[in-house]
């Protein structure tokens, strides 16, 4: 089917109204998505339109993995795994739990329960864990700024990233540097 310049809108605006409506296959990849997918955006001659997703299949189209274009129900544990991928591939991001929601396409609310109910603690609290992880690994190699570290890891408030550190590792940032790390200045 020929790609109108309205389709195309709808695939480069993510559109999730046109979800279970359209679906468009990549030529390049032969792969098929739902509009509101937010992997990157094809080249627009690679683009073809399906009015079923079956129809994609017949084609020899594989669903994506990402907007999971057969599924409109996502079982929790998908939704986890998501949201642990998208913690540890962009912590250093401003991700709070309505960009998540975002970003992910699913209400944050929701997405906080199930993984809440699945891992025992919320993806904030997961995400600080990241966080001050990666800013440990920091800490142990380089002599940067303890500001640096903390915006560099996401956390811009550096108050609030010293105060966390320290009660997740029992020391604060600079004295955990001064003890581990064989390169600090002394
Ligand atoms: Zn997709």
């Amino acid at each position: 089917m020929e790609i109108t310049d309205e389709t195309w809108e709808i695939i480069k605006n993510n559109d999730k109204n046109f979800d279970n409506k359209l679906w468009y296959g990549v030529a390049t990849t032969k792969i098929f998505c739902r509009p509101s997918c937010v992997s990157r955006l094809p080249k627009r001659e690679n683009v073809s339109i399906f009015q079923a997703a079956e129809q994609a299949l017949e084609e020899g189209y594989r669903p994506c993995k990402r907007c999971r274009p057969m599924d409109k129900i996502i079982p929790n544990e998908v939704w986890v795994e998501e949201i642990d991928l998208l913690l540890k591939n962009h912590y250093d991001e401003d991700l709070s739990l309505e960009e998540l929601g975002q970003r992910l396409h699913g209400s944050s609310s929701y997405l906080r329960h199930i993984y809440k109910k699945i891992k025992g603690l919320t993806p904030q609290q997961e995400l600080t864990r990241i966080r001050l992880e990666q800013a440990r690994i920091r800490l142990l190699k380089g002599n940067e700024a303890i500001s640096e570290i903390a915006r560099d890891v996401g956390m811009m408030n550096t108050p609030y990233f010293i105060k966390s550190f320290k009660k997740r590792y029992g020391l604060a940032p600079n004295q955990y540097r001064k003890a581990y790390n064989i390169n600090s200045k002394k």
